[in-house]
């Protein structure tokens, strides 16, 4: 198995990778060199995604790991592309809207495909591979496969669903969530966006044949040549958004200050409690997974695979760690039966982006919050970045050396500010 939901993996996958997140990485970085069962391997990126979007690593660990192996220079476009997820993070929370408009739509979309015959089935054919365009053919199976596509591969197949089969954007992401392992709410909804020319007004991305085989030249199957892409790509249209919500993040506390002992909630996107350093112990470890909440439509087995042994793997973690029992919270249990057992009437959590796993708990938390009985914990990075990433990606871009320097993490990124 090429991700192991534990964050030990994780660890290992990090090791492993950092002798080529520097200069090699920014050089080798788009190529597309396959999956192994295909006979390829992907050494020139790290793979980390899956580790990083549960929370079994966190971000500002890679950086930090990377930033004492490689120079600033070097290491600038690694670093870069991990705050790429923060910066769309930051965004969505900023502008729930466009998830909220995202899940409308793509509701409306699956209803409309159900009622449409032939709409259906070129739906079928994409999702199963069979559109004839046999690059677009070959992702779409290895991403209900292996469950993770190299990022240039998730632009060209966004871009040929949009543009060249015309496909309703929303179909594609909720696809893509469906089956990445990694898959996010934020860096998959805005991607998506940012394909169609939503995310930055007008500005498309069209997928082109010389480009695709230029960097499948190394895939064990490529190049791939693809023939009959669409030849331009107008910016799709949509409503004004809602005007962007300011940030509410929760007050940083200590957690000496719970009087009661407290139970720890580990979810979708925080399965491990290591990267939260926490100075007193919970009473309890709730684990709490949602995949099945990414979509109406069934989530394939490699990410909901992943999701639920993430999220026990972090849970087995922290009760040795802890020495506190671990239960867990399937969708039939009420919270406020979990407590009820124990003696315990405290809850912490880390922070719930906007998502899925979001829209499935908080419901169940609203109240602790409001009552006081739930906290929140915030990690540093997240914190000081999110205020800058209201706009395009530059606002954290020109920040990076501000925001590390200010951790005290190491290193400069050298044209950060250009
Ligand atoms: C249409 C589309 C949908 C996407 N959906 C997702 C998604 O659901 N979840 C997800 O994590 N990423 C998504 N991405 C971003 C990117 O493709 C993946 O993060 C990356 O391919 C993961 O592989 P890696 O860990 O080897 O990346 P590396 O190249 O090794 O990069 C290191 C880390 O930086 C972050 N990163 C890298 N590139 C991007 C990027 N373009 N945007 C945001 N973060 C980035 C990831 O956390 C990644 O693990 C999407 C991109 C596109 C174009």
């Amino acid at each position: 198995m090429i991700f192991i939901p534990t964050r030990s993996a994780g660890l290992e996958r990090l090791a492993d990778f950092l002798p080529r997140a520097g200069r090699a990485y920014a050089a080798n970085r788009n190529h597309d060199n396959g999956w192994p069962t295909d006979g390829g391997s992907r050494p020139n990126v790290s793979q980390l995604s899956p580790w990083l979007h549960s929370g079994l690593l966190s971000e500002r660990e890679v950086i930090e790991a990377v930033l004492e192996e490689h120079s600033p220079d070097a290491a600038e476009k690694f670093v870069m592309e991990v705050f790429w997820r923060i910066y769309f993070k930051g965004y969505l929370e900023q502008h729930p809207g466009a998830w909220g408009r995202y899940c409308a739509n793509r509701d409306t979309a699956l209803r409309r495909i159900e009622g449409d015959t032939g709409l259906h089935a070129l739906y079928l054919q994409a999702t199963e591979g069979r559109t004839g365009i046999a690059v677009f053919d070959h992702w779409a199976k290895e991403l209900v496969e292996t469950g993770y596509l190299h990022n240039h591969a998730r632009m060209w197949f966004a871009s040929l669903w949009i543009f060249t089969l015309g496909l309703d954007w929303e179909l594609g992401a909720d696809f893509f969530l469906r089956h990445l392992i990694d898959g996010d709410a934020a860096s998959n909804t805005l991607s998506w966006r940012w394909v169609g020319g939503l995310h930055t007004k007008g500005k498309t991305y069209l997928a082109q044949p010389e480009n695709i085989a230029r960097f499948t030249a190394n895939h064990p199957l490529g190049p791939f040549y693809a023939d009959g892409l669409a030849q331009e790509a107008q910016a799709l249209k949509e409503p004004v958004m809602p005007a962007r919500k300011p940030l509410d993040l929760p007050h940083r506390f200590d957690l000496g200050t719970l009087r009661e002992p407290y139970a720890l909630i580990l979810h979708d996107e925080a399965a491990s409690a290591v990267p939260f350093d926490l100075p007193y112990p919970p009473a309890i470890v709730i684990g709490a997974a949602r995949p099945e909440a990414r979509s109406p439509y069934p989530v394939g087995k490699p990410a909901r695979a992943f999701a639920e042994s993430a999220v026990l793997s972090g849970a087995q973690d922290a009760e040795q760690t802890y020495n506190a029992p671990f239960v867990t919270w399937t969708r039939d249990l009420a919270l406020a039966d979990i407590l009820g057992t124990t003696n315990v009437q405290q809850v912490v959590l880390p922070y719930l982006p906007t998502g899925w796993t979001r829209d499935a708990l908080m419901p169940h938390i609203a109240s602790l919050l409001s009552d006081r009985r739930a906290r929140v914990l915030l990690n540093d990075l997240n914190r000081a970045t999110w205020p800058y990433a209201t706009a395009g990606f530059f606002g954290v871009k020109k920040r990076i050396d501000h925001i590390l320097a200010g951790l005290g993490s190491p290193g400069r990124i050298s044209s950060a500010s250009t």
